[in-house]
């Protein structure tokens, strides 16, 4: 075995690698950008190594640079980790001649399997179904209409150098295919640099179920089996379940020995997943699956696999790079229980899962809970930055059943304190307790079709105001006595409201903006609290009493019932945590009449850094609300951002290829037409 292992990597799976890596005895070595210089996963590792600024162009994906740390670390092999150089065949070339162990496959195997279009053509050589479509070397638009055309709508249009859900795009009726093929090739273009794409037949109910394989350098290859990744927005996962619910033995058979056809067919070494696209119209069948492409790395849901074999795959891709046989053969590999691991994102659910940033203000888990294992890429204070993916950790349950699995993972998720940027965790926490995500009854399209009962829209809740109500108020009634005991002024926000006096009798009105929602209520004090009137309407009354400790930790007695929350200040105001849900309370002053939100100021603006990649109006010409006004990119995303009422535009404030920053006024529309 070799001595020290350079993590080629960042994040959540730098941190998981590490843990592995020194239960092996190995030293580790981490790389960091300039953003990342006090991040967990510098902490973790032995020694650190920076490597550039923060543009993963200028840092995590030069390999000039990772080599050079190579070389200064002493490192004797690299883990590339998912992302990033994972899949870059020259990365893993570069090691070689630099003397280092990759810890992956091959280069040629990467190379195989690097390209869509390529890699199908070499699986149907090696009787793997693939999903039946065009994939060959024409690219002339009409010609790929045409093919679409034979396929049969609805298709799909998938860039062949394809990654991450990007340059995809479905498309059900032919009228729209040159638009969408246009907009694949653009965004194929500038996340890859390459515009070629594939069409495919887009295939009904489809579930995503890929086959986790390992191959050792002797010719040995086996499945981990199978895992259904079918909970998806934008085409990216976000739940990941191992077994597949409903998956027969046979059907699991029938996909284990395919993938380990094609592992076998490129001479593949190391942990690889080979993913399956099924129809799932008429439940799962041996011959229902159909190739979409090898994932020639460690996968962000490899943790599934992990419970129920009880297996580390990290431990083993190090073993099989250091030369060793294959630790299990198939007959041997245990398949025990069910594990359903959540990707825990900084993104906001109710804005289309548009990517949030920030510092994390609160971090916390539960403690105390078995069966539940968590993998942070960030700890509580760190931020996250606009430079990479949002992901802020995952959390992995295993149960002896799926029920078992989905309910302790939904304990824990309602238990986890979280507040900064905003995040996914109660989307997550709704999905796990939906009826039929609960049954099984799943396909890639599960999170559009319900996402009105898992993105809860509308106010907070009547108990989640008074909350709200009883923090601020021993908020403000700490900083009162801390600024009267320093003879100070009042500090400002509180010194505003005139009508209120600790232990007075006066009745007083507030005004937060609760998630956005202006909220305008009544407290007066009553006994040994407060009586709330008119939250949301007449007679809505509540009793609070509460006491808070000098964390934020909030006890409340609401209408007689005892409940617990945390409250973490931002700004003014601060951020209510109850039951898994984070609410950010902003403290308006309640003499405005009106609280402007950016809907009516009559103005587009970019909601983060971004580059302008498209603009799609001109001043003078009319839009109706919700129409496609730009186009930007940001976090490695392309965004349409549209105009949020009818009217006329006036200004264009951008141009194509400008990087703008976040609140930047892109287009303006004429007043008097709004
Ligand atoms: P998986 O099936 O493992 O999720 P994906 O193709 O979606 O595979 O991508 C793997 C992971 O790597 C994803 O979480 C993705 O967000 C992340 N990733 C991809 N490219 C980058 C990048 N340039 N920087 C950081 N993370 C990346
Ligand atoms: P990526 O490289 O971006 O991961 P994939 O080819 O793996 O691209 O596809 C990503 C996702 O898109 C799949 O998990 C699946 O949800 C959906 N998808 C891909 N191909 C098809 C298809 N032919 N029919 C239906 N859905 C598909
Ligand atoms: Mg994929």
């Amino acid at each position: 075995m070799f001595k020290t292992l350079l993590i080629a990597n960042r994040g959540e799976i730098a941190v998981r690698i590490i843990r592995t890596a020194r239960r092996m005895g190995l030293k580790t070595i981490a790389i960091y950008s300039d953003a990342d210089a006090n991040a967990y996963h510098v902490a973790e590792a032995d020694e650190a190594y920076r490597i550039g600024p923060a543009p993963a162009a200028e840092s995590y994906l030069r390999i000039d640079a990772i080599l050079d740390a190579c070389a200064r670390a002493g490192a004797d092999a690299v883990h590339p980790g998912y992302g990033f150089l994972s899949e870059n065949a020259g990365f893993a070339e570069a090691c070689e001649k630099a003397g280092l162990i990759f810890v992956g496959p091959p280069a040629s195997a990467i190379r195989a399997m690097g390209l869509k279009d390529a890699a199908k053509a070499l699986m149907e050589k090696a009787s793997v179904p693939v999903v039946p479509g065009y994939h060959g070397d024409n690219q002339d638009a009409d010609f790929l209409g045409e093919q679409a055309g034979k396929i049969g709508y609805p298709v799909l249009i998938k860039a062949v150098a394809g990654g991450g859900g990007k340059g995809m795009r479905r498309v059900d009726d032919p009228a729209d295919f040159a638009k969408e093929l246009k907009s694949a090739q653009r965004e194929a273009g500038s996340a890859f640099g390459d515009e070629r794409v594939l069409v495919e037949k887009y295939v009904a109910r489809p579930r995503h179920i890929e086959i986790q394989v390992f191959a050792d350098g002797h010719g040995q290859a086996v499945s981990l089996y199978e895992r259904d990744c079918s909970l998806q927005r934008r085409h990216q996962k976000v739940i990941e379940e191992a077994p597949a619910p409903g998956m027969p033995p046979e059907m699991r058979k029938a996909m284990g020995e395919a993938a380990v056809a094609a592992a076998k067919a490129i001479g593949y070494r190391g942990a690889g997943t080979v993913e399956f696209i099924a129809d799932a119209s008429d439940g799962l069948k041996p011959d229902g699956f159909w190739f979409m492409e090898m994932n020639t790395r460690l996968q962000v849901e490899h943790p599934v696999t992990e419970a129920i074999t009880g297996l580390d795959l990290v431990e083993w891709q190090l073993r099989v790079a250091a030369g060793e046989h294959l630790p299990l053969m198939q007959d041997k590999v245990p398949l025990k229980g069910h594990a359903v691991e959540v990707r825990l994102y900084a993104e906001d659910p109710a804005k289309k899962f548009f990517p949030s940033t920030g510092k994390l203000l609160r971090l916390r888990l539960p403690s105390n809970m078995s069966h539940v294992r968590t993998d942070m890429g960030v700890r509580e204070g760190d931020e996250v930055s606009m430079f990479y993916d949002p992901m802020i950790g995952k959390i992995i349950a295993h149960g002896e059943t799926r029920l078992i699995a989905l309910r302790t993972l939904r304990g824990f998720l309602s238990g986890m304190e979280v507040a900064g940027p905003k995040t996914n965790l109660a989307f997550l926490a709704a999905a796990m307790g939906h009826e039929a995500f609960m049954a099984g009854d799943i396909d890639t399209g599960f999170i559009d079709r319900h996402l009105d009962q898992l993105v809860p829209k509308g106010g907070a809740e009547l108990r989640v105001l008074a909350l709200g109500v009883a923090a601020h108020l021993l908020r403000r009634n700490a900083q009162l006595e801390a600024s009267q005991r320093q003879g100070d002024e009042p500090f400002s926000p509180w010194s505003a409201s005139d009508s209120w006096v600790p232990g007075g009798h006066r009745s007083e009105r507030l005004k937060f903006l609760v998630a956005g929602e202006e909220v305008m209520l009544t407290v007066m004090p009553d006994g040994e609290g407060w009586r709330i009137a008119g939250a949301r309407e007449e007679g809505d009354d509540m009793l609070a009493s509460a006491a808070m400790s000098g964390d934020g930790a909030l006890t409340a007695t609401i209408d007689g019932v005892r409940l617990s929350a945390a409250c973490v200040s931002k700004g003014a105001g601060f951020i209510l945590i109850h039951e898994g849900t984070a609410t950010e309370f902003e403290i308006a002053d309640p003499m405005d009449v009106d609280v402007a939100s950016d809907a009516d100021t009559g103005a587009l603006k970019a909601p983060m850094p971004g580059k302008i990649i498209q603009v799609l109006a001109e001043p003078g010409a009319e839009v109706k609300k919700g129409m496609a006004v730009v186009v930007m990119e940001a976090m490695k995303m392309e965004q349409t951002l549209a105009a949020g009422a009818d009217s006329v535009v006036a200004e264009i404030h951008v141009g194509v290829g400008d990087q703008v920053e976040a609140g930047a006024v892109l287009v303006t529309f004429e007043e008097n037409k709004v």
